[in-house]
């Protein structure tokens, strides 16, 4: 969504690296391709993150200038995301365990200090939405989209909302940044887990015909 206004400097800073150091194809050493930066308003506050992007440099790979990001990048957010999946979860939570309006949302996100407008609210209720409700169209693109390239990475976030006892579990693939599935459930033990890993199984699984070898990281939010 376009901003009207720019954002005040970021004061919290970090720096985000793939965790693999080789490629999964090849086996060779990545390399850095390029560093960009992105701002994220996340419950903490405004973050600048420095991510850094590799590649494999082995031109006879499948895999060659293939862009890989950080595991970590899609728990702070969406792709092109300004805010952060924490206010995204939090808006959520509100909205459909304690039926929260829009209004409402806005004044106790302000409230905490988060700089958001009312229609921003209204635009991350519509992504929280979107992402536990995966839609039979969009699952047909990511299927298309995730064959052609062949292969993925999974990596699972739980993200724990300071409200009930609900966990937004988001799995996602590394390399087009897709997200799979996105799952409230309301709880972060490890039969919750399972329930999600095994979901996150049945997502990879129905990239026929792709190469299901995959990284699957998970971390919990406490
Ligand atoms: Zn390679």
């Amino acid at each position: 969504m376009a901003r009207r206004t720019p954002r005040p400097e970021a004061k919290l800073t970090t720096t985000l690296t793939p965790l693999r150091k080789t490629c999964e194809q090849c086996g060779n050493r990545l390399w850095v391709a390029y560093h960009c930066r992105r701002k994220v308003m996340t419950l903490q506050g405004l973050w600048q993150l420095r991510v850094v992007m590799c590649q494999c440099p082995t031109p006879t790979c499948s895999r060659y200038h293939v862009r890989y990001h950080p595991e970590e990048e899609g728990r702070w957010a969406l792709p092109h995301g300004e805010f952060g999946l924490d206010v995204i979860a939090l808006i959520g939570a509100w909205r459909f365990t304690e039926h929260r309006s829009v209004p409402e949302m806005h004044q106790r996100l302000l409230a905490r200090g988060l700089a958001i407008s009312e229609r921003e609210v209204t635009h991350l209720m519509q992504r929280y939405e979107e992402l536990v409700t995966l839609r039979v169209t969009d699952r047909e693109r990511i299927k298309a989209r995730l064959q052609k390239q062949g292969h993925v990475i999974l990596a699972l976030d739980g993200l724990k909302p300071d409200v009930g006892h609900e966990v937004l579990w988001v799995v996602r693939d590394c390399l087009s940044e897709e997200i799979l599935l996105a799952r409230p459930l309301l709880s972060s033990t490890k039969a919750g887990f399972d329930r999600v890993a095994a979901g996150s199984q049945a997502a990879a699984g129905a990239i026929e015909g792709a190469d299901q070898r995959h990284h699957l990281g998970w971390r919990r939010d406490d």
